[in-house]
């Protein structure tokens, strides 16, 4: 008996399989769901559609989270094939990478706007898209970072973005919690994947965790995929508006010294 039998979810955010998404798939996938995923644009389709096969996927749509349209094509898509989504699985981000280091000071307000909007913003409109989709029992579940906290050297305007996220899912919670639905974020720690690989200093962040966490090692995409679907399962029913460390402990720790 897998923790996810007969339920139907749609990941979006899969860039390839070293993505955070792709972690979520496998154990989602592991766990007896049936899974679709998205795409944005063709270089990435071409990268998608093996995964999504490898799954047995019976749906793979394009979705830039930037479209009211394709945000609605997707779901009239889903609404064909499944007829209900029990999770929804939004692992997408985007900043200017040239707003990913240096000083918060210098973003410009189409790069804020832009952040916020695909960063943060794509969850609710996702979330009110699904409508009825979302029945008693479904999930969605977001990805976020530490940043949204506390100030991390170059993670910016993302920060920003993330602590709005954060605020959505809390808002989003209390929206659908009458419904029976709950909405969750996991905020993981550093993994190299391809958005990690556009913030300054991430290579030295990543090592730097790996050293302090209290686990003394960087979380996988399978730490993360397993949480996942854990919170999504029912396993997890009380459980609504909350932000889950996958860091192996890094958030907790205040101040780190070297050994003397
Ligand atoms: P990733 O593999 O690069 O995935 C990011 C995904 O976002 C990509 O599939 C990307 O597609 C998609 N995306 C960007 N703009 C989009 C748009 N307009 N419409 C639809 N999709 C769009 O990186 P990842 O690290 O797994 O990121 C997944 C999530 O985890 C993000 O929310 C990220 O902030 C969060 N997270 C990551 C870390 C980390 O250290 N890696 C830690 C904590 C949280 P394109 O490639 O086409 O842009």
């Amino acid at each position: 008996m897998g923790l996810l039998d007969g339920k139907k979810g749609v990941i979006l955010g899969i860039a390839n399989d070293h993505s955070i998404a792709w972690g979520i798939a496998q154990a989602m996938h592991r766990e007896g769901a049936e899974l679709g995923f998205t795409y944005v644009g063709e270089a990435l389709e071409r990268r998608v559609r093996p995964l999504a096969q490898s799954v047995g996927a019976a749906l793979v749509e394009p979705c830039d989270v930037g479209s009211d349209e394709q945000i609605e094509a997707l779901m009239a898509r889903i609404r064909e094939v499944y007829g209900r989504i029990d999770m929804l699985v939004h692992a997408i981000a985007f900043a200017n990478r040239d707003e990913l280091k240096g000083a918060y000071l210098n973003t410009t307000r189409t790069g804020f706007l832009l952040a916020m909007e695909i960063s943060a913003y794509s969850l609710t409109a996702l979330v009110k898209a699904a409508g009825d989709l979302l029945q008693p029992g479904a999930s969605v579940l977001t990805l976020t970072y530490h940043g949204s906290q506390q100030a991390v050297p170059n993670y910016n305007v993302m920060g920003v973005a993330k602590a709005a996220l954060e605020a959505s899912v809390r808002y989003l919670a209390t929206d659908l919690g009458p419904r029976g639905v709950r909405v969750n974020a996991i905020s993981a720690g550093p993994i190299r994947t391809l958005a990690a690989g556009g913030i300054a200093g991430f290579r030295s962040m990543y090592r730097h965790a790996a050293e302090v966490a209290p686990l003394r090692r960087n979380v996988t995409i399978e730490d993360v995929g397993n949480t996942a679907a854990w919170l999504c399962s029912d396993q997890a029913s009380g459980i609504t508006g909350e932000i889950l460390y996958v860091d192996a402990g890094l958030n907790i720790i205040g101040v780190s010294i070297g050994e003397d």
